[in-house]
């Protein structure tokens, strides 16, 4: 096995006397999609805040074999992470590509500033269509990906995302996990925080259930896809769809 892009080990987040993550153990392998599965509550988002450094958290955290946790967001983000916030938050009184062009400020005057734009205009050709709009004015799905892209833009080699399909159709949750597979497949690590755990099961290489802060599942997403347990406290209503 490859050495894993990213180890979390015994990782504890605290909001005063709130314990929302406790000792939590996470690997992500290199091109691997990892999705952290949970109720509402249990530690998902505090989790990857306390991975990207905007959290305060304590444990151990190593990125591409380099310890982590005393290195600052802006580092973090330089050395190949980059978080999408459940919120998406966008600059939502500036167009679509000047969201783009903050995304990837570090790159401007780099030449393949241009070639990481047109690559995002093919990811995600309704942006292409939208770019002189306001960010203000997309539609759900299309703030998701304008979010998805903006982090793209700094080139990492680990893309955390916070509920991408939070409040969209299932249509557009779709053209969402299937632009997160195309992105593993050009060697982007993905660690998907979801409440849709069907979705991403069926997409991800291996998962981890947390409840009440702690890992409590772990497994490869095929088998966690069978688990009893898996199946009735996540899994058990069939979507209209399947
Ligand atoms: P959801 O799916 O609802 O977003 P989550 O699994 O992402 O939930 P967190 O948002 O990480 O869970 O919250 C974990 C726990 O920490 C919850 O009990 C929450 O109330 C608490 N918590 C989160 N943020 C804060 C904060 N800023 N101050 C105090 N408590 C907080």
């Amino acid at each position: 096995m490859s050495a894993p892009l990213l180890s979390v080990a015994g990782l504890c987040v605290s909001y005063g006397r709130v314990e929302a993550v406790r000792d939590v153990s996470i690997t992500v392998a290199p091109g691997a999609i990892v999705t952290i599965l949970g109720p509402n509550g249990a530690g998902k988002t505090s989790l990857l805040g306390a991975v990207m450094g905007v959290l305060r958290s304590r444990g151990t955290l190593a990125f591409a074999g380099a310890p982590i946790e005393r290195r600052a967001v802006e580092r973090r983000v330089a050395d190949g992470m980059c978080l999408v916030p459940e919120k998406r938050e966008l600059f939502v009184t500036m167009s679509v590509e000047d969201n783009l062009r903050l995304g990837g400020f570090r790159r401007r005057a780099s030449s393949d500033y241009g070639a990481t734009l047109d690559r995002m205009w093919t990811l995600f050709p309704r942006l292409k269509e939208r770019r002189a709009q306001m960010a203000g004015t997309l539609s759900g799905g299309e703030r998701q990906m304008l979010a998805m892209a903006r982090a793209l833009m700094s080139g990492p080699k680990l893309l955390m995302l916070d509920e991408p399909s939070l409040g969209l159709a299932p249509l557009i949750v779709r053209d969402i996990f299937r632009i997160v597979a195309e992105l593993r497949d050009s060697g982007v690590s993905i660690l998907l925080v979801e409440q849709n755990a069907r979705a991403a099961l069926e997409l991800a290489d291996y998962g981890y259930v947390l409840e009440n802060g702690s890992v409590v599942l772990e497994g490869p997403a095929a088998a966690l896809r069978q688990d009893e347990r898996v199946i009735a406290a996540y899994l058990g209503i069939r979507s209209v769809a399947t």
